[in-house]
């Protein structure tokens, strides 16, 4: 079998397998295979396999890819955005992705509200949240996450639909599970205030099952499908 088709049915399988064992329906977490500094031709041999949502974090490599694959027939991709957002990037972002993981400031948000154009549907975009309190972490500290929340849901030409996380990285699986809880309860705590969030975009190739036990939605996987990435781009 083809190596990342393959690679695609071992990532499942552990998404089937945690999702189970959380007691969870099946089905109920989606994938998004992170795609970042692997060319286009990796991206259309796990479309072949069945994926159809990318994540790319780097705008100019996402957009050349896109272009590359534009050609390609009968590829219908979803791509998701989840690397940190530059305002002077940001219109390119409205107009080629269908989503946004890592919003963190309303200026972000209004930028993107008014550069999504009003030929496509309103952006999705997910609050990236700094679970672990680090200071070198990207996202809004956890007390800033309902303001930005309540303002980002009356923005019409985006469309609220969670919260993401990148905990601090550990092997040990108690304290995986950790950040991911604080983000779970976090997202309960949104809805407890009036706010239909339905996404909780956490866990990557390393820590999957504690993010799935914690109730993830949907799971960013690089590695874990695609093996080691090379150097990134800036
Ligand atoms: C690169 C990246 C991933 C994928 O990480 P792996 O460990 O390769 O699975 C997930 N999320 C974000 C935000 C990333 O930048």
């Amino acid at each position: 079998m083809e190596p990342i088709a393959q690679a695609l049915g071992v990532i499942r399988q552990r998404i089937a397998v945690a999702t189970a064992a959380a007691g969870r329906p099946p089905g109920s977490v989606a994938l998004l295979a992170v795609s970042k500094t692997h060319g286009p031709e990796r991206i259309v041999a796990a479309a072949a396999a069945g994926q159809g949502r990318f994540g790319e974090n780097y705008v100019g490599e996402a957009l050349a890819k896109m272009a590359t694959l534009a050609i390609v027939p009968d590829l219908e991709l979803e791509w998701h955005f989840i690397g940190h957002l530059q305002s002077n990037k940001s219109r390119a972002v409205a107009e080629s992705f269908h989503w946004v993981h890592t919003v963190d400031s309303i200026k972000l948000a209004r930028r993107l509200n008014t550069q999504r154009p009003a030929s496509l549907p309103p952006l999705h975009v997910c609050l990236q949240v700094n679970v672990s309190g680090e200071a070198s972490k990207a996202g809004i500290a956890v007390d800033h996450v309902f303001p930005l929340a309540a303002a980002v849901a009356e923005l019409p030409r985006l469309r609220l639909r969670g919260l993401m996380a990148i905990p601090a990285v550990t092997t040990v699986a108690t304290e995986q599970r950790t950040g991911f809880h604080r983000l779970a309860e976090l997202a309960e705590e949104l809805r407890g205030r009036g706010l239909p969030l339905d996404t909780l975009s956490m866990g990557m190739t390393g820590d999957l099952e504690a993010a799935i036990a914690e109730g993830a939605t949907l799971v960013r996987v690089g590695t874990g499908i695609f093996g080691p990435r090379g150097n990134s781009p800036p």
